[in-house]
């Protein structure tokens, strides 16, 4: 499927050249779909706002380029930019803007007024929205006798008007309480449902994220980390699958992608310790990711009871080892997605990089057969293809069967091993 929204490169900055520059989003390649829910997601001043804007052609570009609904928003000529802003975008916003003195309905029909459309059917189109929205008794209110809630309700059916593609809006419950924050983003996933309208929405609140198919982690104008959505996992496996890595993100919203990722090492190597053991483990093993120490400070930390986690020698040792491995596993990762190989090619290396290294560690040696369907079956999970689950199975799966023959307890270290190694 072709993107709706493609940034490639993208970086935004304020008072260029002068001693306040502000750097506010920083080489942002992203892709949304038609039909997606997205949520940019983060704490204030890390360019939420600034990259939301600059989709909705209303900031633009230092560097890069900003394509939306086929047309580049670098080179767009002002006459297509108006026709952009009144048919292709919804924008919805914090504190509402609704004109004070106008009625809900003739709020709703000012954002029409310039479109051709004939008054009749103008106020058609915001009955019928405002019947869908219930908010039909407030049609003659004036913003100032209205909730919140009604009011940014009214406020999305006005962003309705045009029948835009997309809906952007911008901390769109941050004025609302809780209940009224639920009624209204309730009725953005609505939209995005039954309506097909693409949604982007943007929080600072962990909370508030729960309707989205992606959640877009960003830190400091960059996108950290993109989070898959359980319904959207849902939806793309049929399994309701999570995998491990998503499952750690949404459970832990704060934290870095490199914490994540400690989280995951930590888990899969040394359950079950204390809570408090836990946390300096994963401190530690996020600082070696964060190449803040040596592997010899990272055994050290491990194995020292006074500073560290007072591991016995042995196992510190083994984890060390593995840590430092999958490390080394993840940077190669790296490398290939950051050169310039052609998606399938990338895959394949990938799959190829974790057979290795999964078989260096924990199989010694199999069947060419096997070797084959390993591979082929990593491909096929790191395309996302297939789920966690289904993966599990095919690795346990006799060889008779079309399965790789590993015991239960190999496939099951296996799988995660893949899902540690190749989580974004
Ligand atoms: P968020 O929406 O995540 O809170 P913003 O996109 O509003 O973040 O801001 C990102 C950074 O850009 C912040 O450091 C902010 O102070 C700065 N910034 C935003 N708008 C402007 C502006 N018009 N002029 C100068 N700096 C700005
Ligand atoms: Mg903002």
């Amino acid at each position: 499927m072709k993107p709706i929204i493609e940034l490639k490169n993208v970086s935004v900055s304020y008072g260029v050249g002068k001693s306040n520059e502000v750097n506010a989003i920083k080489n942002i390649d992203l892709q949304i779909f038609p039909g997606e829910y997205i949520v940019f997601f983060g704490p204030s001043g890390c360019g939420k706002s600034t990259l939301l804007y600059t989709i909705a052609g209303l900031e633009s570009a230092t560097e890069g380029d900003v394509i939306v609904a086929d047309r580049n928003l670098n080179t767009i000529h002002s006459g297509d930019l108006i026709s952009f802003y009144r048919d292709t975008i919804g924008m919805v916003f914090q504190a509402f803007y609704l004109v004070a003195h106008l009625s809900a309905k003739d709020n709703m029909m000012l954002s029409k007024m310039f479109s051709g459309v004939s008054v009749a059917e103008r106020e058609k189109r915001a009955d019928e929205l405002m019947l869908k929205f219930g908010i039909t008794e407030y049609s003659d209110r004036k913003p100032g006798m209205m909730s919140g809630g009604q009011q940014q309700r009214t406020a999305i059916a006005r962003a309705l008007m045009n029948d835009p593609e997309i809906i952007l809006a911008d901390e769109p419950v941050g004025n609302l309480d809780s209940k009224n924050s639920e009624i209204v983003l309730e009725l953005l996933a609505k939209i995005n449902r039954e309506e097909k309208k693409t949604v982007i929405q943007v929080t600072h609140n962990p909370k508030d994220t729960h309707y989205a198919d992606r959640v877009f982690y960003m830190k400091d104008g960059m996108i950290e980390r993109v989070v898959k959505n359980a319904k959207a996992a849902r939806s793309s496996t049929g399994q309701g699958e999570m995998s491990e890595f998503e499952r750690l993100s949404q459970m832990n919203p704060d934290l870095s992608h490199l914490g994540v990722q400690a989280k995951l090492m930590m888990r899969s190597l040394l359950m079950p310790y204390d809570i408090t053991t836990e946390q300096r483990i994963e401190e530690i093993i996020e600082k070696f990711l964060k190449k803040e120490i040596s592997k010899m400070d990272l055994l050290k930390y491990l194995d020292d009871s006074k500073i560290g986690a007072g591991l016995y020698s042995q196992k510190a040792r083994r984890i060390t080892d593995i840590i430092d491995d999958s490390t080394k596993e993840i940077s190669k990762i790296n490398e290939v997605r950051s050169s310039n190989v052609s998606a399938d090619t990338q895959v394949k290396t990938e799959a190829m990089i974790v057979r290795k290294h999964l078989l260096d560690h924990y199989l010694g040696k199999c069947s060419l057969e096997q070797c084959q369907r390993l591979e082929r079956g990593i491909s096929a999970r790191i395309a996302n293809e297939i789920s966690e689950e289904q993966f599990r199975t095919f690795l346990s799966n006799p060889i008779k069967k079309d399965g790789v023959g590993l015991n239960r307890l190999t496939a099951k270290k296996f799988s995660k091993e893949v899902e540690l190694v190749t989580s974004k």
